[in-house]
């Protein structure tokens, strides 16, 4: 996702309601005003930022994953429909990164910096209308999913990251079996029963109507799909377990193979460290294992990075009120839902079940705000009634390594993010102009 323009930046002032002529009432003038002024909103609650401390040596090793996704439409009835995906996670060198020009870096040594140091991924859904072997877009979609999860071109590798995380294997004690799920045949056959399959399978038969099941059916992709449609947030959906699996199958190959090195690395992700509804069901082995390996003396750091929604846009509200650099603020379960969602506090505490990473609203300095998700080493809805910035998992040695890595090209960027964004972007690789011409001459070749 790319980063949106700054506040800094010239932006368009002309009202875009006061020529309606329904308008002149004065108390709807004040309202209109004030609705065009975002910056005179006040937050009554107390905020309390506290500063940085003292800074950790920073983290040597940055990963960062990001993905992106565009639908292609053919513009003739039965208007069939393709979702293209990528997903990319790239090694960004510190030293050669520090080298480098952060007001004008040269196109050239961002390539060079960029080449050899990334993984691709990249699927098709069928969304609509589009048929291949006899299969219905339920079906075809669920077999894509599990056969792009193995992508031979990544060795299969996001494939053992998901079994890895699902059977919790890096345990004395892996599970037996998946937590159950809905099996997907349920909503064809209309009778609702549930599935599971036992330790380290990736595919089988539901015990109970013998047809055939993966293992990626646990995410629950088909209640989101009907016999010969697809929703788009299939295709969203997606995009952000790849990207997770990908961060964490870096995390299983340093677990696996070298654990003090992977003390000296920062995940980032783009976008909050959150599966949300159904595909929550990896949440909790996340959760776990995180928990597990901080228990072991192995804190792991990954860094979610929230550029849109409603937490960037709060963080834009306090800007000017007394937000000092190099401080943090940790929204409670009130503070959320009271002043970021508009919902009483009674109701459930915020991302219980979805996040795997708690809100830090980070001001490093007048350039650089940032709403960082981190992960935490207690239960998500114990921190949320009762943020302590010690339970933050590595927080002195990844915001010791942020002030290396803010972008001067954007604000409230990070480099790393930026340069992930680039790579996973399908607009600019390759075109959307060729995608579009690739799709057209599948559709009409089926
Ligand atoms: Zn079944």
């Amino acid at each position: 996702m790319p980063y949106q323009a700054g506040r800094n930046l010239p932006g368009e002032h002309a009202s875009k309601l006061g020529h309606l002529e329904v308008l002149k009432s004065p108390l709807v003038q004040q309202i209109v005003e004030n609705f065009e002024q975002p910056e005179a909103v006040e937050t009554s609650a107390n905020i309390k930022w506290e500063p940085f401390p003292s800074l950790g040596e920073p983290l040597d090793l940055v990963f960062a994953v990001d993905g992106s996704w565009q639908p292609v439409t053919d513009e003739r009835p039965p208007y069939k429909s393709i979702a293209f995906i990528k997903t990319a996670l790239m090694k960004v060198d510190q030293i050669a990164l520090g080298r480098i020009d952060k007001d004008e870096p040269h196109p050239l040594a961002l390539r060079d910096l960029m080449a050899e140091a990334a993984l691709y991924h990249a699927t098709a859904f069928p969304l609509r209308h589009v048929y291949s072997k006899g299969l219905s877009v339920y079906d075809a979609i669920r077999q894509i999913i599990f056969e792009s999860l193995k992508d031979a071109s990544l060795n299969g590798e996001v494939m053992e990251t998901f079994k890895w995380l699902a059977y919790e294997k890096w345990s004395s004690t892996p599970r037996s079996s998946l937590p159950p799920f809905q099996c997907p045949h349920s909503e064809i056959d209309g009778v609702a029963h549930d599935a599971t399959l036992s330790f380290d399978t990736e595919e089988g038969e539901c015990a109970t109507c013998g047809k055939k099941i993966f293992i990626t059916d646990m995410l629950g992709f088909h209640l989101e799909m009907s016999e010969n449609a697809a929703s788009e947030s299939v295709a969203t959906a997606y995009m952000n377990i790849h990207e997770t699996l990908l961060l964490f199958t870096g995390v299983r190959y340093f677990w696996e193979s070298s654990r003090e090195t992977l003390k000296r690395c920062l995940f980032l992700k783009d976008g909050p460290l959150q599966i949300r509804a159904q595909y929550s069901k990896l949440v909790n082995p996340i959760r776990n294992f995180l928990s597990h390996a901080y228990s072991e003396g192995y804190p792991i750091s990954i860094v979610g990075q929230e550029k849109t929604g409603i937490f960037a846009d709060h963080l834009n509200l306090l800007l000017g009120k007394n937000t000092p650099s190099n401080h943090f603020f940790i929204p409670n379960h009130v503070y959320i839902c009271e002043q970021i969602q508009s919902r009483p506090s009674s109701g459930a505490p915020y991302g219980r079940d979805t996040n795997y990473g708690a809100k830090v609203f980070t001001v490093v300095n007048e350039r650089c705000r940032l709403v960082l998700n981190i992960p935490i080493s207690v239960r998500m809805s114990e921190f949320i009634y009762r943020p302590d910035s010690s339970k933050l998992i590595n927080l002195d040695r990844i915001l010791a390594t942020l002030p290396g890595m803010i972008s001067s090209r954007h604000e409230n960027a990070l480099i790393p993010i930026e340069m992930a964004n680039s790579i996973a972007s399908l607009s600019t690789y390759p075109s959307a102009q060729v995608l579009k011409l690739f799709a057209e001459a599948t559709i009409k070749h089926r």
